[in-house]
């Protein structure tokens, strides 16, 4: 799988600088999720590396963690126009890299930041003023993970009174983070991703999952 190069959405691809794959520990215990590279990461080629990175830094080094501890990433790895919102298309073409993320770097607790990635990894259209601060296990393809959904840190940069809460839900990421990885599925029901996919057949690949997604976003 080629990031770098990946032209899966054309609009995407002719007008991003930099393809932001993502930046941190490999080895992160604690990965954050947020929604697609702005201005400045498209620049840089790293996420949050703008405002709502710098916050995100400030909130982190809170709670005793540096941002080379972590891994950061978003739903799209690159920069919609404009800033505009994902697309379901766009969000649907980026996901296998996402995923493919997960697997590799197998964190206890991913953060969701904000409404994109939180429906997306939670398959559902539930938003975040409803889900935040509240951690939750999910499968996510061979694994089991905790999932801690909370707001973006670039809406709380214009609200106080999301920053507070904000601020309040990061607090209670050691406690989340020292409970360790949870329980995982047997190794039975855990077969590698490529080969359920490779298992589907080709229409029902195509189909379902697009469908799905659209319903989301
Ligand atoms: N907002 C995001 O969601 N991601 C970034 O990388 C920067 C801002």
């Amino acid at each position: 799988m080629q990031a770098r190069g990946c032209t899966r959405c054309s609009e995407l691809a002719s007008t991003r600088k930099t393809v932001v794959f993502g930046a941190g520990n490999a080895d992160a215990e604690l990965m954050f999720v947020g929604e697609a590279p702005g201005a400045s990461e498209d620049e840089q080629g790293l996420p949050f590396v703008g405002r709502a990175g710098k916050l995100l830094e400030t909130l982190l080094g809170e709670i005793g963690l540096e941002r080379a501890e972590v891994f950061i990433t978003n739903v799209l790895m690159c920069r919609p126009p404009g800033n505009r919102d994902p697309l379901p298309l766009e969000i649907t073409n980026c996901q296998q890299y996402l995923m493919r993320k997960v697997e590799l770097i197998q964190p206890s607790v991913i953060c969701t930041l904000g409404n994109f990635s939180t429906k997306l990894l939670r398959e559902d259209p539930t938003g975040i003023s409803r889900l935040h601060g509240q951690p939750e296990v999910i499968r996510l393809g061979s694994r089991n993970v905790r999932l801690y959904p909370i707001y973006h840190p670039a809406a709380a940069l214009y609200t106080p009174r999301m920053l507070d809460t904000l601020r309040e839900d990061f607090m209670r990421l050691p406690e989340l983070l020292a409970l360790g990885p949870p329980e995982q599925p047997e190794p039975a029901e855990s077969a590698a991703p490529e080969a359920v996919l490779e298992a589907t057949p080709a229409a029902e690949t195509t189909a379902d999952p697009g469908v799905d997604q659209l319903g989301l976003f």
